[in-house]
């Protein structure tokens, strides 16, 4: 059985049409070759149109936009700052120790309470409190890892005075002491 394509005006057989319930023969009226040009076409047509009038409303509404994606933004931040300051640690963590999946996936729940405490407790009058590694992760000697055995919270003075430094010991106390 063969069909006549209303667009090339090609007589072509069935399967070089696409099923289409709303013909009666139940096949549209451009075979697929032209069906998929005309949708190119109309896409790419499309495509400037679109941008064109997305531009315009940016253009015309600078400001609201700007507006908007700043407290976007700081809501966002705000809102996740222990769930972004735990996921970059263990992005970085990732980039230079390899840590098995099965381990970071168990311990991953413990990992985000850690940074949640840490934000939880922001009030406390010591200073800013951040998450650190106990066994630096940046280290000469050393490359520790970003698991929850390995994290403790200081505040962000301790934190600077501490850095990468490595004393060779599991506790990696001896910074505290000048
Ligand atoms: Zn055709």
């Amino acid at each position: 059985m063969n069909k006549l394509c209303s667009k090339c005006d090609i007589i072509k057989s069935y399967d070089c049409f696409y099923k289409h319930k709303g013909y009666k023969d139940g096949y549209g009226s451009y075979c697929k070759l032209c069906y998929k040009s005309y949708h190119k076409k109309y896409n790419a047509d499309n495509y400037e149109r679109k941008q064109f009038i997305k531009k315009r409303w940016e253009k015309n509404n600078k400001e609201h936009l700007q507006n908007w994606r700043k407290e976007y933004d700081s809501k966002y931040i705000k809102k996740n700052s222990e769930k972004i300051n735990s996921y970059n640690a263990g992005r970085r963590a990732e980039r230079i120790s390899a840590i098995p999946s099965d381990i970071r996936k168990r311990d991953y729940s413990k990992i985000k309470e850690i940074y949640s405490d840490a934000k939880d407790c922001q009030w406390l009058p010591e200073s800013k409190l951040e998450v650190d590694h106990i066994i630096p992760l940046k280290n000469k000697k050393v490359c520790g890892l970003h698991v929850s055995w390995n994290l403790q919270i200081l505040p962000r003075k301790q934190n600077n005075t501490k850095k990468n430094k490595f004393d060779g010991t599991y506790n990696n106390e001896s910074w505290r002491v000048k």
